[in-house]
């Protein structure tokens, strides 16, 4: 069975944008699915569909990616397979122009399974991945309105605003993507994020962790998105895993690992029968799955 199911990101979408983004999203998918019938492993499937959501502007990843307070993007990364294991994250790097291909590459061409800051921009240097001034000018313009905002006094910490912005602008944390795609044989798993508005530089949240923001074992794989540390919490791909595992539905499954967190928070995840789950407790999380004999198409998180 092939299958592909993507995310655009847990959040508060204008209308206007939840469609465009539910066009990416179907071209991302339809790219992965495409690798997918040609032969191409699920890897490949994943990490192509996700370059296509890192270079459109309107996510929150590659271009377009949020900016640390500081005005620096700190992007995250990490793809996962399960069978052959293959485990690549990258922590913090600021000019790679497609953050899921250094999470790639440090799966495959090292020993490790996780690299930040300089040291990963030097692996993508020497494997000559492309470079790229991420910050957009959107990114740019909301991380003013939030600046605003504290000098404003609209805020009186620094942890009450975090937590105060996250419950009423829960638009803040959109746009982070996901994917994952089986062959039937693997299942693999790929997210990749500027990360959150507000972070302080160094912050890192879910999407690199293992198990927490991505994570592929036995056949199953999920991509989570939302407040990360809310999702770092509950560990909440490899907790999908372990009751998909266990027999749970992967719908279930979705909804009772969402329901784990208070914090903003959604995933979508695949098991190797193509069974699809996919939840959010957000208003939005736009998602679209493709598979199965007939290429089914199925949308997902554009209705309030
Ligand atoms: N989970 C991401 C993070 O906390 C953000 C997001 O999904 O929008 O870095």
């Amino acid at each position: 069975m092939l299958a592909i199911v993507v995310h655009g990101g847990a959040g508060r979408w204008k209308s206007e944008k939840i469609e465009k983004a539910i066009e990416v999203l179907k071209l991302a998918a339809q790219k992965g699915l495409k690798i997918l019938e040609d032969g191409g492993s699920p890897v490949d499937a994943v990490e192509e569909a996700i370059k296509v959501l890192e270079d459109d502007p309107l996510f929150n990843a590659g271009t377009g990616s949020s900016l640390s307070i500081d005005g620096k993007p700190e992007m995250d990364a990490c793809i996962i397979n399960d069978d052959p294991l293959k485990i690549g994250a990258v922590i913090g790097v600021s000019s790679v122009k497609n953050p899921i291909s250094l999470a790639r590459l440090i799966a495959e061409k090292t020993s490790h399974h996780i690299m930040y800051g300089e040291g990963a921009e030097r692996l993508a240097r020497i494997f000559e991945l492309p470079e790229a001034n991420v910050v957009s000018d959107r990114s740019l313009k909301r991380l003013e309105e939030v600046k605003r905002k504290i000098r404003d006094g609209e805020f009186e910490s620094f942890m009450e605003k975090t937590a105060k912005l996250i419950k009423e602008h829960p638009e803040m944390f959109v746009g982070t993507v996901g994917a994952v795609a089986t062959d039937g044989k693997s299942v693999c798993a790929g997210t990749s994020t500027g990360g959150t508005y507000l972070k302080l530089p160094g912050r890192v949240g879910d999407t690199p962790i293992p198990g927490a923001g991505t994570w592929a074992e036995g056949g199953v794989g999920a991509s989570a998105t939302g407040v990360g540390e809310g999702i770092i919490q509950v560990l909440m791909t490899k907790r999908f895993c372990d009751l998909v595992l266990s027999g749970m539905k992967p719908m279930d499954a979705a909804k009772e690992v969402v329901n784990l967190t208070h914090y903003p928070a959604g995933i979508i995840g695949l098991d190797l029968n193509g069974n699809v789950g996919v939840y959010h407790n957000t208003p939005y999380m736009p998602a679209v799955y493709i598979g199965g004999k007939n290429k089914e198409v199925k949308e997902y998180g554009i209705h309030p």
